[in-house]
């Protein structure tokens, strides 16, 4: 059964708020759109918090970008329509777009560091192979033009370079899961970072997982190149972030067992301060002498 348009508007209200609590849109950044109808959309308007949203303040507006009717609230329609109506004329499937500034995914797209691949269960499930866009103005029509060349069939999330991401799917929840999965996704990414290294899938693992995926009824086209090891050899560009390669060491402290510093330990600390030079030490050296001589005599 179809979800009425009003019920349509409490869940991109909901889908609003739990973008701006879990941080992924700061101030009035962000937005989303529900496609309603061949020629209908619904979206958020500009200038107002994710988290502020109310059912009056969304909008409709054509193909066109035009806004339909004004609603009750008076608010224009965002100004990032223009991606949003990209998709819907280039992805037929589609009915709901959200785009958002999710920090660690966007930390990628601002050090235009490719999305590994072949790394976590869920990434390549549920999100597959993630394009980044090279960095294009927001608001004009070079942001769809750069991201629609790359959003084939299966894609269903692009970064967009030194800006943020857009996540689409046929339904605005599952668009929604997509942003959080992404996000979770960078998170564990930079943290393994922190932690010195990252363990790859091996290609027998990756080519079982777009098995398991296929099953599930996600067609990954990668699946027929993935037993040839071509997944994750686009991995480079984030395997060179990490730049603090481990050096092993031995320990002299207890039976001369190995231990693994990240950076050369530090050297020992001289207890004697560096501002008191020998010539200062000499008259005080010689008065101690004096008064132990003077006791043995
Ligand atoms: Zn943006």
């Amino acid at each position: 059964m179809d979800i009425s348009i009003e019920k349509l508007k409490e869940q991109m209200c909901e889908v609003g708020r739990r973008i701006w609590r879990r941080g992924y849109c700061a101030g009035n950044e962000g937005n989303h759109s529900v496609r309603i109808g061949q020629d209908r959309v619904l979206c958020t308007p500009t200038g107002i918090s994710k988290g502020f949203l109310e059912p009056d303040d969304i909008c409709i507006i054509n193909l066109e970008g035009q806004q339909i009717e004004l609603n009750q609230n008076q608010q224009r329609p965002t100004s990032e329509v223009l991606v949003h109506l990209a998709i819907y004329k280039h992805r037929p499937d589609v009915r709901a777009v959200i785009h958002s500034h999710p920090p660690h995914a966007t930390a990628f797209a601002v050090a235009d560091v490719a999305l590994p691949q072949g790394i976590h269960p869920e990434a390549e499930i549920f999100l597959g192979k993630v394009p980044t866009a090279k960095f294009a103005m927001p608001s004009t029509q070079a942001l769809p033009d750069s991201i629609i060349p790359l959003i084939g069939d299966q894609t269903n999330t692009v970064l967009l370079g030194n800006h943020g991401s857009v996540s689409f799917s046929t339904d605005l929840i599952d668009a929604y899961y997509r942003l959080e999965i992404l996000d979770n996704y960078c998170r564990i990414l930079i943290l393994c970072q922190q932690l010195g290294k990252t363990n790859v899938l091996d290609v027998a693992q990756v080519t079982e997982l777009l098995e398991v995926k296929k099953k599930f009824g996600f067609e990954d086209d990668r699946l027929m190149c993935a037993p040839q090891g071509c997944i994750t050899s686009d991995n480079q560009d984030f395997l060179a972030t990490f730049d603090v390669r481990p050096t092993t060491a031995t320990c002299q402290c207890n039976g001369g067992h190995t231990i693994t510093h990240q950076t050369p330990p530090p050297a020992i600390n001289q207890t004697r301060p560096t501002d008191v030079t020998d010539d200062a030490l000499t008259p005080i050296v010689q008065a101690i002498t004096d008064q132990i001589m003077a006791k043995i005599g």
